[in-house]
């Protein structure tokens, strides 16, 4: 078998249960798979026969992060719309959207958080976004695996699709993306405030029919709670537990408002739970129950939310936020630990893929989707422990190589499938336009 790629001498953070960490060590890659994983030593008579070998000196190497919750299109809107509530906010943020939205700036839009999140060393999303052929067309030109699919929207919506298109481009997103594996389609309702029972259940027939993933807003505010409470007579999660929309190929992103009985209902569904800390923040929506979440066994991955609300997709600061909010909050400085946070950005972000047994560690198998942080940096030394390293100190722009199933995404911090200044020059060309639709 080939050696297509051996790093070595690298500090290699797997991510794996047992959360294994190699102080001297790096992986051989062969078709776009881990082959083997270990001391550098140990790599040598691989690294003597390989195509490719990295020095990892001076780096840590880790599995890509996975995002789980993100709108990377609505970067164009980056910065437009501030302080405000939720509801204010999206009535302004869809004026925008439906003023400046098409296919092809929607590519743009996508372009431009993809790249961002690539370069911070994200290597999946699961993006919900209005044309998401578009989603995927950009995640492709980079390099990145994404999860996206049919959104549903009572009402016409940025798109002006009716509910016969929705229902038809849904369906066509499966078709065209069924054993894509760097694809994981999925149907993704907006919220239970904004789609009615019927068109949720809509939703997740077809991706029932297909086997695919389901992930929509719910819970993020206490105003949607009223909202929903008053429509259907029962709080959000109660609602989609009764529509029989939760189980494990189900994402939840927010989930702030939650009693303790909602939390015992996404446990025992093995429902996946996206949190967002830096949008819950912004936002003025409240802070999720984390800790009390992971107690109960539920399980908690993370996302960056858009750029609208964040206002940039950085999953390091989603990452820190995750270990430290939660420990202000309770006054309980073990309310999530380092491990948790980590795996949160990686495994848990797996398991919401459906892809806990390719993606989200480095191990022996799992395809070569993996980052390398430099960590010659002064916010770096001394360096005690590596994942304490990751957890609260790592930047985005320490994420100097970037590798996406064996192939090198990201060198020294650029992209090497994509021209970023194209991408910037055209933003920069729409943006007189996207100012306008708020003046
Ligand atoms: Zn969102």
């Amino acid at each position: 078998m080939t050696v297509d790629l051996v790093v070595k001498n690298a500090i290699v953070v797997t991510c794996d249960e047992e959360q294994t960490v190699i102080q001297n060590g790096g992986v051989a890659v062969s078709n776009g798979r881990i082959t083997q994983i270990g001391e550098s030593a140990a790599l040598e008579q691989a690294a003597g026969s390989a195509r490719n070998v990295l020095d990892g000196s001076g780096h840590i190497l880790m599995p890509g992060l996975i995002n789980s919750h993100c709108h990377a299109a609505d970067s164009l809107f980056r910065g437009l719309v501030e302080d405000l509530p939720l509801e204010p906010w999206l009535q302004k943020v869809w004026t925008a959207e439906g003023a400046i939205l098409n296919p092809q700036t929607s590519h743009l839009g996508s372009l431009l958080g993809f790249s961002e999140l690539l370069l911070s060393g994200v290597t999946s999303t699961m993006d919900m976004f209005w044309y998401p052929m578009e989603t995927v067309r950009a995640a492709r030109e980079v390099g990145m695996r994404v999860s996206t699919g049919g959104i549903f929207f009572d009402g016409p919506g940025v798109d002006g699709a009716t509910l016969d298109d929705r229902i038809a481009s849904a369906e066509a997103f499966f078709e065209a993306f069924a054993g894509a594996d760097d694809v994981f389609p999925a149907t993704m309702p907006h919220g239970a405030y904004t789609v009615g029972p019927e068109n949720l259940e809509t939703a997740r027939d077809i991706t029932d029919k297909h086997g695919g993933l389901f992930s929509t807003h719910a819970a993020e505010t206490k105003a949607e709670q009223a909202d929903v409470e008053g429509r259907y007579g029962s709080s959000v999660i109660r609602h989609l537990d009764h529509l029989d929309l939760l189980d494990e190929r189900t994402t939840l992103a927010h989930c702030v408002h939650l009693d303790d009985e909602e939390i015992a209902i996404l446990a025992r569904t093995g429902t996946t739970v996206s949190h967002n800390p830096m949008s819950n923040l912004k936002l003025a929506s409240g802070i999720a129950r984390i800790p009390d979440m992971l107690a109960a066994g539920v399980h908690v991955a993370l996302g960056t939310d858009g750029a609208i609300s964040g206002n940039d997709l950085d999953m390091w600061m989603a990452l820190r936020l995750a270990a430290t909010l939660h420990k202000g909050a309770s006054q309980r400085a073990d309310a999530v630990s380092t491990h948790q946070a980590l795996g949160m950005a990686t495994r848990s972000g797996a398991r919401a893929l459906g892809a806990a047994d390719r993606l989200g560690s480095l191990e022996k198998g799992k395809l070569a989707d993996m980052i390398l942080i430099d960590v010659k940096r002064p916010h770096a030394v001394p360096m005690f422990d590596p994942v304490t390293h990751l957890v609260y100190s790592t930047a985005k722009s320490d994420v100097r190589h970037v590798f996406v199933g064996g192939e090198q995404v990201v060198r020294d911090g650029v992209l090497t499938r994509h021209t970023l200044d194209d991408t910037l020059n055209a933003v920069a060309e729409l943006a007189p336009r996207i100012a306008a639709t708020v003046a």
